[in-house]
């Protein structure tokens, strides 16, 4: 389910900019003009692989804030195989795991993220292929099925999972039984512009922090393209403007008639998604699938 693009609600803020790096053109707003960035259809500004918590969280800011983004995921978050999530801020009963994540992937779509199901195979830095047009440095992005995709920016945010970064010099592969990617307290990683979020980059094994952690990353990431003074912020009107100040990068002041459109849509979309239990079977271990097929 996607709410907005069932038309339940109406929250834009999916925005484009002319060239990457370049600051966004600020269209939060309803009424704001948009501006569309020519790329070719595998070329985007960002390629988050693995959309787990992390990755979902980090892909709804990078969305936001007028990169295009793509999500690479294999479908397989750790996070399917809990049985009753209750210690993820905002939900008191507890929530069900799936329904968490489907929701994370609606809201990371709903700010304007594309989404595959893929597994990548390999990342390398773009010069050591064809370089890119739109600034011919980069990322090419490879799936196992071969399609091939072309990125300014990484964010890895695949768990223990570390093998497609094999062909990038400067990835710090840190080995504790499982493997993880060495990072600073950021998220960087030793190659500009490639980022690790979540649990990857040695975060404690809880899917609240893992999200924050994807936040954090990709707000880091939006500070290093330089794309201004951010705050993903949604303001009353006249919170900035009021004061005769300018309503900053990534904020947007609402007056009162769009606050209350934009709840109702929110309970809306919430009722819908609370309606039934979530479908999917809870998973398991795989050895313990193994044992019961
Ligand atoms: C049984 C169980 C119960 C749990 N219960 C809780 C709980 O109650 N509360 C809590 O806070 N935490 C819980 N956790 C922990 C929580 O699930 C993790 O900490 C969290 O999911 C980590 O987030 P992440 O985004 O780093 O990784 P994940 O959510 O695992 O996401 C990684 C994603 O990367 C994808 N991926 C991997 N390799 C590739 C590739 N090459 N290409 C494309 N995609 C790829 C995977 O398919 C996956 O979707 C539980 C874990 C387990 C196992």
């Amino acid at each position: 389910m996607c709410w907005l693009r069932d038309g339940a609600a109406a929250a834009p803020t999916a925005i484009f900019i002319d060239g990457f790096g370049e600051p966004a053109t600020m269209t939060n707003g309803p009424d704001a003009e948009r501006e569309t960035k020519s790329r070719t259809d595998d070329e985007y500004d960002v390629a988050v692989v693995g959309g787990g918590v992390a990755g979902l969280s980090a892909s709804t800011f990078t969305a936001r804030d007028g990169l295009s983004t793509l999500v690479l995921d294999a479908g397989e978050s750790i996070l399917r195989r809990n049985a009753h999530l209750e210690n993820f801020p905002g939900f008191p009963a507890g929530v069900n795991a799936r329904l968490l994540l489907e929701m994370l992937g609606d809201q990371a779509e709903t700010a304007g993220a594309d989404r595959q199901t893929a597994t990548v195979e390999t990342v390398e830095t773009s010069d050591t292929d064809e370089p890119s047009e739109s600034d011919g440095h980069g990322f090419v992005v490879e799936t196992v099925d071969g399609q091939r995709y072309r990125s300014q920016y990484v964010i890895a945010a695949t768990k223990n999972i570390t093998d497609y970064l094999d062909g990038i010099e400067g990835v710090g592969i840190v080995d504790r039984g499982k493997s993880y990617v060495d990072t600073d307290e950021r998220g960087r990683t030793g190659v500009d512009g490639l980022y690790a979020a979540g649990r990857l980059a040695e975060k404690p094994h809880q899917a609240i922090v893992c999200a924050g952690h994807g936040a954090e990353v990709a707000v880091t990431l939006l500070e290093d393209a330089d794309r201004g003074f951010y705050h993903d912020w949604v303001a009353p009107e006249g919170y900035f403007s009021d004061r005769d100040r300018e309503v900053p990068p990534g904020c947007e002041e609402i007056d009162a008639a769009e606050r209350e459109q934009r709840e109702a849509a929110s309970l809306d979309a919430m009722s819908e998604y609370f309606a039934e239990p979530h479908p999917d079977e809870q998973e398991t271990h795989p050895s313990l699938r193994e044992e019961s097929e």
